[in-house]
């Protein structure tokens, strides 16, 4: 029901209902369906969860959460990105979509607690701001691991305790800010 190749460049409309991550730009991708599905399920969305996205990339998967009824933040650093997948999301007709550019890593203060955070690029661990910003019975998808290889992991959080799922092997472009992995130039792999 989402139009995947509404979400890719020209170049790659012909791939884009291929089971593969797609470049869209700025050295950055569009993830595998497969995986936008597992951490869509994982998230278990309820129409009038709040949402928020770290790493809005295309949009994609913040229009399919959007789809499932969640209201979404999604965060971007790339201003680029941003500025592009907002205008995609508009008219497409996801205009409650909320894109903000900036660093993910800190989460969205300003909208908290959330239901459900999904991070869509790689993590070395957990940023800090986005397990306090999660709410109580909220779940947490997050792939963690080194620059190469991550696990995507669900996290629930419930009275105070949280519980976490390996779900998957996965491969991830990096999460870049304060709480994820520094600028390339000072990247140590
Ligand atoms: N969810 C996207 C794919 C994301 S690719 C989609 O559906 O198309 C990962 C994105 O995370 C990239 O666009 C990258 O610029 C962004 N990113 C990396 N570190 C970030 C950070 N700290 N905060 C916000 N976005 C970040």
């Amino acid at each position: 029901r989402i139009p995947r190749h509404e979400f890719v460049p020209v170049a790659y409309i012909g791939a884009a209902y291929e089971d593969r991550p797609l470049p869209i730009g700025e050295s950055e991708t569009i993830s595998q369906p497969y995986i936008v599905a597992a951490m869509t399920a994982a998230a278990r969305v309820n129409p009038g969860d709040k949402a928020l996205e770290i790493g809005t990339g295309s949009g994609y998967q913040a229009a399919i959460l959007a789809y499932l009824g969640a209201k979404v933040y999604s965060i971007e650093r790339n201003f680029q990105l941003a500025d592009s997948a907002r205008a995609r999301l508009a008219r497409l007709g996801f205009e409650t979509v909320e894109v903000t550019c900036g660093d993910g890593t800190e989460g969205h203060p300003a909208a908290a607690p959330y239901q459900i955070i999904l991070v869509t690029a790689a993590s070395p661990e957990i940023p800090a701001p986005l397990m306090e910003q999660l709410d109580d019975g909220g779940r947490l998808v997050i792939p963690v691991g080194d620059l190469s290889h991550q696990d995507l992991k669900l996290l629930f959080k419930h009275g105070g305790q949280v519980a976490s799922r390996f779900l998957d092997p996965c491969q991830f472009v990096p999460l870049i800010g304060r709480y994820g992995w520094p600028e390339k130039r000072d990247r140590v792999h």
